[in-house]
This record gives structure tokens, sequence and C-alpha cells, in this order.
């Protein structure tokens, strides 16, 4: 034996043997998680742009995934799904001109999807009661609006003469202070909706006061866009097993609200190319031997819509998939600093959610691991969903269950408190053991889902999301029978 393989015996023996030699091979590994690699992925992919399946920058983020995925020494699979709608927003402003009080107040504006394009000009702010007492417009008009408009009144306000509608969100108190919730306007339709700008509510509350004190407000205005139709790409690492029995490892690649999307989900891809960093170099580096289970790293071009894809795609194997673990916000989070597994309430999760329980009970409050996490119940609206019996029923594969369950540290624009699942209370939760209270992100689906508000300030949050799922895996992938 050379002492390269009597390493590899050792380390084979460190992942075999429970307990303490395996918390000390599962913590090494896990010492190699890097916060450093994974800030700057997340920075390298919002530059991209929104990464919107089908659409150039969509394309590019695929692009920067399978490269990544290359250099690590895993098969890379690429899939194009079905055409669907898509927008792209190349430049746009919204800048006060008069009063010039009100010049230097952020908007923080952010087109809603699939808007129209405006053409630079200037316009005057009109509050909807003003707009709607008045007789057809003389001059370009904007609209502020505390909710999005329905489409019957977007025809009102078009004969009207609006040439653009402000949506600042009144909705719960925490977020959009400082940055709108992004909308999007339906993909398929052309003329019935005026060009949209989600903006903050502090600019909405500023110019709806000047506006009472009779003041006039003027923008400028304009936004350059295109629509059409793109295929949206998802990539696949590929790392074979021992058997043909798979785990897959996933994030959608989408900023999905069209907006920069750093937490949601740039931090969840990052994830999913970290962790296939440390386990790849770790069997290349004889740390851990090739897994029994293979491990399918894949990010979606489009969320849900590519999960359907792939389960269409792989409909006479998907039973061969023995977990799914989805990131999606894995890099910021309000109120607490927790990490959550998602999926608690379905039995068929609960076998993996005990191994991911221990894991978060073992290592909860210990340098580098979180300070708080918990199971719970299933909140839906995320790609792991796509995996429940009933969705794989409508694709077309019929009594196939696979535990899927999502990790994240956010979820949502606000906090949610929610009774948590009979049996579920873990030491490793702060809180009163029959509740989980769900963080929510201050800057969900908002112009200012930026890596300097999200996953620059708390980075420990995306280091804990992969080494859980990184030792979820050794005790998996590894030594499950
Ligand atoms: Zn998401």
């Amino acid at each position: 034996m050379n002492t390269c393989a009597v390493h590899l015996a050792l380390t084979l023996l460190a992942f075999v043997v429970p307990a303490g030699s395996q918390q000390s091979g599962e913590r090494r590994l896990a010492g190699r998680v890097s916060e450093v690699r994974l800030r700057s992925s997340v920075r390298d992919l919002v530059r991209l742009g929104n990464r919107m399946g089908g659409t150039p920058s969509g394309d590019a983020s695929a692009q920067y995934v399978a490269s990544t995925f290359q250099s690590y020494g895993l098969n890379v699979r690429i899939t194009e799904g079905p055409p669907v709608p898509t927008f792209m927003h190349t430049r746009w402003t919204l800048k006060v001109v008069e009063p010039r009080s009100l010049r230097s107040i952020a908007a923080y504006e952010w087109p809603a999807g699939f808007s129209p394009a405006l053409p630079l000009d200037t316009f005057e702010i009109k509050s909807m009661v003003g707009l709607l007492s008045g007789k057809a417009a003389e001059v370009n008009t904007m609209i502020l609006m505390r909710e999005m408009p329905d489409a019957d009144l977007f025809e009102r306000f078009a004969e009207q003469g609006t040439g653009c509608v402000l949506v600042a969100d009144s909705v719960n108190a925490p977020s959009y202070e400082d940055s709108g919730l992004i909308h999007s306007l339906p993909g398929e339709t052309e003329d019935t909706y005026l060009p949209v700008f989600s903006v903050s509510r502090r600019f909405a509350r500023t110019v709806e006061s000047a506006l009472e004190r009779g003041l006039v407000v003027r923008v400028v205005a304009g936004l350059l866009t295109s629509r059409g139709t793109g295929r949206p790409v998802t990539v696949e690492g590929i790392l074979e097993g021992s058997t043909d029995t798979s785990i897959i490892v996933c994030a959608h690649g989408d900023a999905d609200s069209g907006g920069p999307g750093a937490d949601d989900n740039a931090s969840g891809v990052a994830g999913v190319l970290e962790l296939a960093r440390v386990i790849s170099s770790g069997i290349r580096g004889n740390i851990l031997p090739p897994p029994r289970y293979g491990i399918r790293f894949i990010v979606w071009g489009a969320e849900i819509e590519s999960t359907r894809e792939y389960i269409r795609a792989h409909a006479d194997s998907i039973d061969r998939i023995r977990l799914v673990l989805n990131f999606d916000e894995i890099g910021t989070g309000a109120e607490r600093n927790c990490l959550y597994f998602e999926g608690n309430d379905r039995p068929i999760n609960q076998p993996v959610l005990r191994i991911m329980q221990d894991i978060a009970e073992e290592y909860v409050g210990r340098p580098g691991f979180w300070s708080e996490a918990t199971t719970n119940p299933s909140q839906g609206g995320t790609d792991s969903y796509v995996f429940e019996p009933a969705s794989l029923r409508r694709l077309g594969v019929s009594d196939v269950e696979i535990p899927a369950i999502t990790i994240f540290t956010a979820a949502w624009n606000m906090p949610k408190k929610i009774p948590q699942t009979p049996g579920w209370s873990t030491r490793a939760w702060k809180g009163n053991p029959d509740t989980v209270i769900v963080d929510y992100s201050r800057y969900y689906h908002s112009s200012r889902d930026l890596p300097a508000l999200t996953t620059e300030r708390e980075p420990f949050n995306m280091v804990w999301a992969v080494k859980a799922a990184l030792i979820s895996l050794i005790r998996i992938a590894w030594t499950s029978p």
C-alpha cells in the first residue's frame, strides 16, 4: 500500500464509522468551504444581469456555471428548454427635475417585467385622484399608484393620456421603504399595458406630499427594452457514483423577479457551485472516496418551468433520484441568523430531515457553523415542490416519491410565524419550540437585492447552508445503504 492508498483507506474509514471520527472528516471538508468564493460567485452572477431564462443574460449565466463545473472536472450537460416569452431591459432612468428640492431623492426604480418601452421624455407625476377627476391630460402624465393597476385601469389610464405608471407597494411594513417590489406584466400581451416602474415607498411619500402641497412634480424618465422569446438553459454538472442512484443538488439560476437577485437566487447558485467544488476537489485530493450515489449539481434556467422540463425529459429514470436538495435564498436574513430545512410535514422527507436535524444540533454554535437552525413545514413556491407526487403525476411520473428539501435563510418579504410540525422541535432553534418564525429578506424581489445589501452583509449564511448540505450529503451519498 502506498501512502496515498493508506490515506484513502483511512479516509474511507472516517466516513463509514459514525460519531467522532466521522465528524472529524466532515469538519475537515467543511473547513474547505470558502466564503470568499461564495461571495465572488454572487458578484460575478449579478454582474451578468438578471439571468432570466432565454435572454442573453441567462445564457451568459449558464455559460458561467458550465465552465465552472468543467473546471471542477464534472461532466457537464446543457439542456435548452422550449421557447418562453422574454424581455430585456437595456437602460432606464427616472429622475425628478422639478421642484429642485426633490432632485436628489432616489426612487430606486426598476421596470416591471415585460414593460413596454418609454421614450425618454419629461413627465408630470399625478396621483390617482388627480388624474381620474381631470380631463384628458394635456401633458405627458405619469401616475403614482400604491398597488399594481388591473387591466381595466390600465386601459382607462391610456385613454386619459397617461404615459407611464409608478407603483410603490404599501404592503407590509419592513420591506420596500427604500426599494420597489418588482412587478411583471403578462408576457404575451403587446399594447394593453403602459410602461411601469416600481419605486420605493419613501419616494412615493415624498412625491405625494409635494402634490398635496400643490407643487408640480416633473421627472425625466425613459426605458429602452425589448421583448421576444428564448430558450432557458439548464446546466447540470454530473459526479458519477458507484450505483445508478443519484442525488440532485439544485438552485434556480434566474433572478425570477427580473431584478438583480443577489440573494434570490445568485446565493443559491453560488452555493451549488461551492458544494460542487468542495466535493469534487475532495475526491480528486483523496480526502473523499467517490460517492455511492451520484450527485447531479443543477442550475435551472427558469425557476419551476425548467425543473418541470427536466422531470419530463427524465421520466423513465426519475425513480432513481434518491433526494433533491434545493438552495433558494441562502444569502440573507432580516431578523434572525437561522438556517432552515424545509418540508418536515411530508413523511417522505422525514428520514433525510432527521439526519439534517441531527447535523443541525451537533454543529450549532460551533465556530464556523450556524448559530441557529431548524426544520420547518412546507411553504411552497420553489423548485423542490416540482418533485411532489401530485406534480410528478402531472408530468407523467406515477408512483414515485422523492424526498425534496429546500435549504434557505430567508423567504419572501415579511416574517411568517407558523406552527412547528409536531415532533420537530429542535434544540438548535432558539425560539418557542412549537413555532417556527420563517425569516425574510428586506430586499425580496426588489431593485436592491444587491450583493452589498444581502450576501456581502451576511456572507456566513451561504457558508452555513453549504456546510449543512455538504455534511448531509456525506452522511447520505457516501454512507447510506
Ligand atoms: Zn427564489
